[in-house]
């Protein structure tokens, strides 16, 4: 089993991401970071600076943007610019591939405005000049000291590694299933290139990995593997989890195990997002992953029951659903005016068998009287009952006793 760092989690070193007097730190005692990644063209920097606030706001604590154009590192002073005018301080990733030696040497503006470099050490040519492309990267990050990413995927993993690992095996007596040399492959690039980076003079402490795999028990083989080896610190996602409730579903199974373990300083849920989507539910799932398994909290839990025969109208479903938004609507102001408010229970159940109970759990809960009755709420503060709410504003009439509980 991997050692258990100070949080009950795998030991690791901290590693500051920063911009201006923000730190976000990944790994060592810090908690576990939520991050998320935009789907701009970054040569629009408008769009992009907008959607980089719109995942601030949500709870994304770094953003990563693509950079894989002239064009787009042009744009990426400007974006930070936008940014801080916007008053939104989250540290920019930069994500590579292919070109990124030749766009951070040639655009110095860009390496500076980033505050962390992700580099795919698979996808950046082979032999000598993959060597050299990797070298360049690692010196502009230990020139400006910025902190990288080496993030190591299932889909563009070193084809000479992989060849040498395939041969070798063929060499065992008795040789390993394809998958498994496939898994130790990924492990092997992820830390023989954070030695390299170090070599080269990039501090050990600016250094994060990743094995981005696309299947759940790949996944959860491979960071247990890659933790037990090493003490960097660790970006968890599921690449390519997939759209919906497929990809929530893959990403909070492979997550929920490896967090479970002490394994995992950061995290992203890569969704697909439907057709005109919001990118934000990544960080919502991000965040709800954590949590709901006691990690951190960021938003008031609400406890709604899933309703059934005795909550036949849509009111009970509605009311659970305006309060939810309501509270995270009030996220962004609430954060930074009443800390500690994200660890407030609120509950909403639909009628008397479990509601009243329930409630009186919560800090604040209110609970609807089932089918065919009057539409009359009872609400609980603190464990009492304080008042029945009547009527068609009930919900708006509960988001304001929540309000004022928060403010008191
Ligand atoms: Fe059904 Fe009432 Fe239980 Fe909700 S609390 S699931 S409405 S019995």
């Amino acid at each position: 089993p991997a050692p258990v760092g100070p949080l009950g989690r795998h030991a690791t070193r901290a590693v500051a991401v920063t911009w201006g007097d923000r730190v976000v730190t990944i790994g060592g005692s810090s908690p576990v970071v939520v991050q998320s990644m935009t789907n701009t063209d970054t040569a629009l920097a408008i769009d992009t600076a907008i959607q980089v606030k719109d995942l601030a706001l949500a709870g994304s604590e770094l953003v990563r943007i693509t950079v894989n154009t002239p064009e787009a590192a042009k744009e990426v002073p400007a974006i930070r610019e936008q940014l801080d005018r916007m008053g939104v301080p989250v540290p920019l990733v930069g994500d590579f591939h292919y070109n990124g030696h030749k766009l951070l040497t040639q655009f110095p503006e860009c390496a500076q405005a980033l505050s962390k470099y992700r580099i795919n050490p698979g996808n950046m040519g082979g032999g000598k000049k993959r060597d050299d492309n990797f070298a360049q990267m690692i010196e502009v990050a230990a020139r400006y000291d910025k902190p990288v990413r080496i993030g190591v995927n299932w889909g563009s993993l070193d084809h000479e590694l992989m060849a040498r690992m395939m041969d070798e095996n063929s060499r065992r007596a008795q040789p390993w299933p394809a998958q498994a040399v496939m898994r130790e492959a990924l492990v092997v690039s992820a830390i023989t290139n954070a030695r390299r980076a170090e070599a080269l003079g990039l501090g050990g402490d600016r250094i994060v990995l990743s094995c981005k795999v696309s299947h759940v028990q790949d996944l959860i083989a491979v960071y247990r593997d890659l933790s037990s080896r090493c003490d960097y610190p660790l970006h968890l996602g599921l690449t390519e989890a997939g759209m919906g409730s497929k990809g929530i579903v893959a990403s909070t199974a492979a997550l929920g195990v490896l967090l479970q373990e002490g394994i995992g300083d950061t995290i992203r849920i890569s969704l697909t997002p439907e057709p005109g989507g919001d990118r934000t539910r990544e960080v919502v799932v991000g965040q709800e992953i954590l949590q709901t398994m006691g990690l951190r909290a960021f938003t008031p839990m609400v406890v709604a029951c899933p309703g059934c025969g005795r909550t036949s109208s849509t009111f009970f479903q509605e009311l659970a659903d305006d309060i939810q938004s309501f509270l995270r609507r009030q996220m962004p102001i609430w954060r930074e005016q009443y800390p500690g408010v994200e660890s407030m229970n609120v509950a909403v159940m639909g009628c008397v068998v479990n509601g009243p109970g329930e409630s009186r759990h919560a800090d604040i809960g209110i609970s609807l009287p089932g089918t065919g009755e009057i539409p009359s709420a009872p609400v609980f503060v603190d464990g009492e009952r304080t008042v029945t709410l009547k009527g068609d504003h009930i919900a708006q009439e509960f988001q304001a006793i929540v309000e004022n509980y928060v403010a008191r």
